[in-house]
Order: C-alpha cells, then sequence, then structure tokens
C-alpha cells in the first residue's frame, strides 16, 4: 500500500510559532526523512469559509500569506504538493457522500467543535457548513489516501471521525479508503501552544499569536507583554512555572546550547526553572531570555521570505503544480468510491446488460 501523507492549514491569517511546534516542524522532519510516496499540503480555503462566508477577501489575501509562509520555513515544493483546497471540487462530492454514514448527534459530540461554536460565540446560528466541516475533512484526508496526519492535538477529533467514516465505507462499500493517522509532536507542550495571553490556545481567529513573519520589533512587543505569573509581583517573590506561557515557550524552543550562550548562569531549563520558583529572577529576564532565542528561530525564516517575496510568480507556480497534482489523485478516489457505491453508469453499458438479466 503508498504511503501518503496529508495536512493543511486554513487560510485565515499568516502562520504562527503555534501551527510551527504542532505541526510544522513535524512536516520538515517528514520531508527530510523520506519514505513516503507522496506528500500533500493543503491550503484549506473551503473550510476557511464555513466560519468566515461573509468575508471572502480574507480567505483570499491569505492564501498567498500561507503559501509563503510554507516556503519560508522550508518546504520544499519539490517534494511536497502545496495545493488549494477549493480547486478540486471532487473533495466536495466525498463530502456530500460521507455525510450519509455519519449522525447529527455524533457530530454535536466533537469537542473541537464544541469549544469552537463556543469561542467564535455562534450559540443557535451555527452554519450547517462549519458543523458539518469535520465531515469534509475526512473527505480531504481520504481524498489523498493519507496514512499519516501531522497535526496539533486540537485535531485529533477529526482524525477520530475520519476513522470511523472510513470503517463504515469500507464495510458498506468494500475496501477503497484507506484510515489515516495522527502524528502528533512528541514534546506535550507543542501539541497545543497557548497564545501570548494565556488563553489555552494559540489562535489566528484569537488574535494572540506571534507570527512567523513578525518583525523583531513586533517580536519584541509581544514577548515583553506576555502573560506571566500574576502572583510574581516583586523579583524576589517565589514564581510558578506552571500555567507560565513564557516558561511554556521556553518548554517548546529553548535547549541547552541556548543557556551556555545568553544564560551562563545556568546549564538548562530545569536549572532555571527551580531558581524561579524559589524566587530572585525577574520576569523581564527571562522574557529577555525568550525574545532572544525567538528572536534566533525567526531570522532564517524571515531571509527566507524575503526571497520569496520578491519571486511571488514563482510561488503562484507552485501552488498552481501543486493543485493540478493533487487534483488527479483526488479524482481517480473519488472515481474509486462512486464505482464502490454502485454510482457508474455511463462508463460502459453494464446498468443495461444487468437490467436485461434480471
Ligand atoms: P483558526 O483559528 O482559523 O482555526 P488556527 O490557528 O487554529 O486557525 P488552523 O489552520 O486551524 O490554525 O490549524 C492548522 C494546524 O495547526 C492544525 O494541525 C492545528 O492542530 C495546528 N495548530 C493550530 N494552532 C496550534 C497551536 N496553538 N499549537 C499547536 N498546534 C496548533
Ligand atoms: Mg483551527
Amino acid at each position: 500500500m503508498k504511503k501518503n501523507i496529508l495536512t493543511g492549514d486554513r487560510p485565515t491569517g499568516k502562520l504562527h510559532i503555534g501551527h510551527y511546534v504542532g505541526t510544522l516542524a513535524s512536516r520538515l522532519k517528514l520531508q527530510e526523512k523520506g519514505g513516503y510516496d507522496d506528500f500533500f499540503i493543503m491550503i484549506a480555503d473551503a473550510q476557511a469559509l464555513t466560519d468566515n462566508a461573509d468575508n471572502p477577501q480574507k480567505i483570499r489575501e491569505n492564501i498567498l500569506n500561507v503559501a509563503i509562509d510554507y516556503l519560508s520555513i522550508g518546504i520544499d515544493p519539490k517534494k511536497v504538493h502545496i495545493f488549494i483546497q477549493s480547486e478540486i471540487s471532487e473533495l466536495t462530492e466525498l463530502a456530500f457522500y460521507y455525510s450519509n454514514l455519519v449522525t447529527v448527534s455524533r457530530l454535536e459530540r466533537n469537542p473541537t467543535v464544541k469549544q469552537e461554536i463556543k469561542s467564535k460565540g455562534f450559540a443557535e446560528s451555527i452554519p450547517v457548513g462549519f458543523f458539518t466541516y469535520p465531515i469534509s475533512q475526512a473527505a480531504d484526508i481520504t481524498a489523498f489516501k493519507a496514512s499519516i496526519v501531522p497535526v496539533g492535538d486540537d485535531q485529533l477529533p477529526m482524525i477520530e471521525q475520519t476513522r470511523e467514516i472510513v470503517r463504515s465505507f469500507n464495510r458498506i462499500y468494500g475496501d477503497v479508503l484507506v484510515e489515516p493517522k495522527e502524528l502528533l509532536p512528541e514534546n506535550e507542550v507543542c501539541m497545543r501552544l497557548p497564545g501570548i495571553d494565556g488563553n489555552a490556545k494559540m489562535s489566528k481567529s484569537l488574535g494572540n499569536c506571534i507570527y512567523l513573519s513578525d518583525s523583531y520589533e513586533e517580536l519584541k512587543t509581544k514577548v515583553m507583554g506576555m502573560y506571566t505569573d500574576p502572583l510574581h509581583l516583586k523579583v524576589e517573590d517565589p514564581g510558578h512555572v506552571k500555567g507560565n506561557t513564557v516558561f511554556t515557550y521556553l518548554d517548546a524552543f529553548v535547549n541547552d546550547e541556548d543557556f551556555a550562550k545568553y544564560y551562563p548562569e545556568f546549564k538548562n531549563l530545569d536549572e532555571l526553572k527551580k531558581a524561579y520558583e524559589h524566587g530572585g529572577i525577574g520576569d523581564v529576564k527571562i522574557k529577555k531570555f525568550l525574545l532572544q532565542i525567538l528572536d534566533d528561530f525567526l531570522k532564517p525564516i524571515r531571509e527566507k521570505r524575503k526571497y520569496y517575496e520578491e519571486h511571488l510568480d514563482e510561488v503562484y507556480d507552485i501552488l498552481k503544480e501543486g493543485t493540478m497534482y493533487a487534483h488527479c489523485l483526488a479524482k481517480e478516489t473519488l472515481n474509486e468510491a462512486k464505482n464502490a457505491m454502485k454510482l457508474n453508469y455511463f462508463n460502459n453499458k453494464q446498468l443495461l446488460d444487468e437490467f436485461k438479466n434480471e
């Protein structure tokens, strides 16, 4: 069996460091490791419209932003096909058939959708498209026969829902679809990086992000204003590390060499945490340390971004080619699925023969 990878992002804004640690880093690792047949990254514009129907311009604007983000972190279009979801109408068709295999109560139980409904303030006015986006996501994953899906942990309910659809489909119609498995980051804090405001998730829609495209000045303002420990008022006070966003980010980004370079009083993060908990270390000091580390991380990304911003035609062609390639595979899968569902009438005259022989 082929080993395909599919993952994606909604073009609701530029990508942020939560995306990086949650899923982009795994994509880069997979890309370098190889050992897969086809690797697809989808810009999920149709999914983004499910909760932004009145703002198509926002989605349009961010197509290129997201594509440039991918290329700036080092996604290699020779190894990965980047494509745009809405260009592939087969995905919508598959989702339509899959919706027969899912109950309303099953959709209502999806914890991520429940959480998003709350945070978007939908209350009683949930768009049907938004409510059913886990089905559309199952179509995206299965159309490309993906067995691996690198994601942050908010996506686990979607992958589970996809597996259920695959099982139902294969049981009823025959073995056509592939069951996917999520690939989560190893470091637990990276599974759902909190926002700079301390909110449980850094999210484009919540406006609490450090973007991969932030300048040094933007980064500095954000880091220096970050949520820390509200009980740590004076430097000598004992501080709390748990729930302290600055430490969560250090957990995600720092390594021992950073200490040798910028904070030689301590050998590693464990030592710094102990000292902070004991008291005597000011928040400004650790914020400056974090700022240094994040700036080192973003510098090479900014450099590459400059190149692509000056070569937009290249980005455009990458998207076009990736979309054409992806389209072929989605067509094939839809055909197989429709054949399995007995929805094929005009390929040959078999329908007539069957009728005559009845
Ligand atoms: P939106 O608010 O529009 O939903 P988002 O910031 O949640 O945007 P998505 O495009 O929905 O971003 O998510 C793309 C991928 O990034 C998913 O795999 C998701 O799990 C991962 N991801 C998003 N935010 C985080 C985060 N804060 N920490 C870890 N992974 C994340
Ligand atoms: Mg999201």
